[in-house]
């Protein structure tokens, strides 16, 4: 795709037009600090987790629909495929076509499963569904916004201006920008929520072969994790599949957790938690991370530069349309 100068001048006005279009209020600067009674969310139990990633299958399948967190009008399919290679998709981290990814951590030998001496782990990363998102406090048009029912987080991009704040102000670096597009969008994970309405849920937690991925009320992923913590190492225990409530058992052995349900505390708390053998840091994930609520110091700071966003819109567009036409003179 290119880029002439009467479409780069578009694109920015109509970025400029939007922005003053737009009013810069901290609407979002009020959300409530508990957990919506009803809110749902993700258990993911890295002890159970086998790397297939069928969940990043079925994220990639079922996301690409409208009102999916991967779907544009237009594209056929939301898989990365590189020219001249074939067609395969193995991403290995969170991109603006991969809003779902399992990863391997693992030391020495990696002979042990969830274990950090000479073991490894898998780990599933994608939003954490925050209590109180950063990313929304930030945003200053209101693109991301809270589910007050649900607590899911998602993308509304008719409003989005790409000012990138929200990459900024989440504390996992989960939002992706699609850099290669004119008027890009940021992309992560919604938690699935334009399945509810057909009685589905999360398809990463639906075709999750092991009961690693659950999904169901945040109140009952909380106990089901606490309980978890409780059992012994080789005690045999039913875990539930796909859904916390699920009558569809694995059975089998509990392995040693790490004493620490990650989500309960960090940022505030988050709607996806986890479990694992080995240390979350190990894992990837920060365990310094502040336990206070960050939208009221995020907030704060950026409602006072919002001339900034202009700054953002204009440059970013004009780098993207040289680079483009950089590379189209290569090309020639
Ligand atoms: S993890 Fe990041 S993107 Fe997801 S809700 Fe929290 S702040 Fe927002
Ligand atoms: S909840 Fe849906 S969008 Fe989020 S990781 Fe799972 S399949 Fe992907
Ligand atoms: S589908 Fe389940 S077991 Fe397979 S990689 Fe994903 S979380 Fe792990």
């Amino acid at each position: 795709m290119s880029m002439n100068r009467r479409d780069f001048l578009k694109t920015a006005a109509a970025g400029s037009g939007i922005l003053l279009a737009s009013t810069v209020t901290p609407a979002n600067a009020s959300m409530p600090k508990e957990l919506p009674p009803e809110a749902v969310g993700i258990l993911y139990d890295a002890t159970l987790c086998i790397g297939c990633k069928s969940c990043m299958v079925n994220c990639k399948t079922y996301n690409n629909v409208p009102g999916g967190a991967l779907y544009l009008p237009g594209r056929a399919t939301s898989y990365e495929v590189k020219p001249g290679e074939p067609y395969w998709d193995s991403a290995t981290d969170l991109s603006s076509k991969t809003v779902n990814v399992i990863k391997v951590n693992k030391s020495g030998t990696a002979v042990n499963k969830d274990n950090n001496e000479n073991g490894y782990s898998f780990i599933k990363q994608h939003c954490l569904h925050c209590i109180t998102p950063a990313c929304v406090s930030v945003c200053p048009v209101g693109a991301l916004r809270k589910n007050p029912v649900t607590g899911v987080v998602y993308y509304e991009e008719s409003r989005c201006i790409g000012c990138r704040y929200c990459m900024i102000g989440c504390p996992f670096n989960i939002p992706r920008y699609e850099y290669e597009r004119a008027i890009p969008q940021v992309r992560k994970c919604q938690l699935c929520q334009h399945r509810y309405e057909e009685g589905k849920y999360s398809a990463c937690c639906e075709f999750c072969p092991t009961g690693a991925s659950i999904f169901g009320k945040v109140v009952d992923l909380r106990k089901e994790a606490a309980k978890r913590l409780t059992l012994k190492p080789g005690d045999v225990y039913d875990f539930p599949v796909q859904t916390v409530g699920s009558k569809e058992k694995s059975r089998r052995p509990v392995s040693k957790y790490i004493n620490h349900v990650y989500g309960m505390k960090e940022a505030g708390g988050t709607q996806y938690l986890l479990l694992a053998g080995v240390p979350f840091d190990w894992l990837g994930f920060n365990k310094n991370i502040s336990e206070a609520y960050l939208p009221d110091l995020t907030w704060a700071y950026i409602a006072k530069i919002p001339a900034v966003i202009a700054g953002v819109i204009l440059v970013g567009t004009a780098t993207w349309a040289i680079t483009k036409n950089r590379n189209k003179d290569k090309e020639e």
